[in-house]
């Protein structure tokens, strides 16, 4: 069989085990997955690229994962790296119009490469970096919710001991 490599896109501003979770799901059907950090979101995110990716190597650590940037478009870094999967997790109804609407632009861009949906562990359905980002700054517990390591980083940027 074909050596299987999907492309898992998104910001990770940190990285959270809601995304860890859709890595480990995704090394069971793919040999490789990369984990794709956009460089040109629109957003305004916490955490630069660089400690996007460090965060995320640190706590992936399988030679199975590959972690990049891109810009552009990512249906071309998708064919670039040779994958044919982009990978989405998918968590309450709310996620549903906005990726199905990606999806589709997607396929008319490149109807080779498919996206698959995974549905989100019941443990993460409302986990969200930006929901860990608001707890986090007002001195939450976050344990639950991302590695020790992103805690540290998130508990820095906040100027929290
Ligand atoms: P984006 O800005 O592209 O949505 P995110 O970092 O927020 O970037 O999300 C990247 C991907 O991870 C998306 O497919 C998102 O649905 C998925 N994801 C994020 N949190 C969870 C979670 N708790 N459970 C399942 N999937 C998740």
């Amino acid at each position: 069989m074909a050596y299987k490599i999907a492309v898992f896109p998104g910001s990770f501003d940190p990285v959270t085990y809601g995304h860890l979770d859709i890595i480990n799901r995704g090394l069971r059907i793919f040999d490789t997955v990369i984990v794709a950090v956009a460089g040109n979101a629109a957003k305004k995110n916490l955490f630069t690229i660089d400690e996007r990716l460090d965060l995320i190597r640190t706590v992936t650590g399988n030679d199975r994962v590959q972690v990049c940037t891109f810009d552009g478009l990512l249906i071309d870094f998708v064919s670039e790296k040779g994958a044919s999967v982009i990978i989405r997790g998918l968590r309450a109804v709310s996620d549903f119009e906005y990726e199905f609407q990606i999806a589709q632009m997607n396929s008319c861009l490149n109807s080779s490469v498919e996206t698959l949906f995974m549905m989100t562990s019941v443990q993460y359905v409302y986990l969200s970096s930006s929901i860990v980002k608001e707890v986090c700054s007002l001195n939450g517990a976050i344990d639950n919710f991302v590695p020790p390591e992103v805690k540290s980083a998130l508990r820095k940027k906040y100027n929290l001991s």
